[in-house]
């Protein structure tokens, strides 16, 4: 995320050096541009960049306490900056408040993150949608969610029995489904820009999220991105 200061926060870093700074250059960012790293959880996807981040340009990384004790080569290799998940703090121009949600990680947060009158949701890697998150996420006027799994794709592929019920579980991840639910329940009129993250290589496509997002910005207007895996999404345009 950039703020109207040009500094910019990095939401977790899941991809190696390399490809990182490929894709900042494919959006004119130098990786020496980068202020910060807010780290979501200790699952690989999300973080296994972050050591070699923070090492080559030595920028804070905030993350909870539970995620840097799940993982040995945090506790090696780090010193995070410690943030409750029910306490919001702020760095540089940014206000961010993180938020505990069911996952099987550690100490899971999502995050919002306010800039001036901008307020980006970013919704990744939850079992469900629970009460608190619905509620704090009805200020966001951009919200990036994980469509993680078609229901039917997941109950037809060759995973294991145990890995589905994972995935499908309430610490696991959210079906297009939840998705869709969750956004529209939202009912928020600040909402105008959903960009659908996250999704399963093998239990989803981005022909079925299209299509639940052309029904979104059908029926409110917002405007929908799909952040393909290896593709992410240009610079929106948020205020
Ligand atoms: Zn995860
Ligand atoms: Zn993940």
């Amino acid at each position: 995320m950039q703020n109207n200061k040009t500094e910019r926060l990095l939401i977790d870093c899941g991809i190696n050096l390399v490809n990182l700074e490929k894709r900042l250059a494919e959006r004119s960012v130098t990786l020496k541009q980068i202020d910060g790293v807010v780290i979501t959880h200790e699952h690989g996807d999300h973080c296994k960049g972050v050591v070699s981040v923070v090492k080559k340009i030595e920028i804070p990384v905030f993350m909870t306490y539970g995620t840097f004790l799940a993982s040995s080569s945090f506790k090696r290799d780090l010193k995070p900056s410690f943030f409750s998940p029910h306490k919001k703090f702020n760095f540089l121009g940014f206000e961010i408040e993180p938020f505990p949600v069911p996952h099987d990680a550690r100490e899971t947060i999502a995050i919002i993150i306010k800039v001036g009158d901008c307020c980006l949701g970013v919704l990744t890697d939850t079992g469900m949608v629970t009460k608190h998150t619905l509620n704090v996420l009805k200020k966001v006027g951009a919200l990036v969610i994980e469509f993680n799994y078609d229901e039917n794709l997941l109950n037809q592929s060759k995973y294991p029995e145990a890995l589905k019920k994972r995935i499908s579980s309430n610490y696991g991840h959210l079906s297009n489904t939840s998705a869709f639910n969750l956004i529209r329940a939202l009912e928020s009129e600040y909402q105008k820009v959903i960009v659908a993250a996250h999704l399963s290589t093998n239990n989803n496509s981005e022909s079925i999220v299209n299509s639940l997002l052309e029904k979104l910005s059908h029926e409110s207007r917002v405007n929908t991105f799909i952040a393909g895996q290896s593709s992410g999404t240009p610079w929106i345009h948020v205020n």
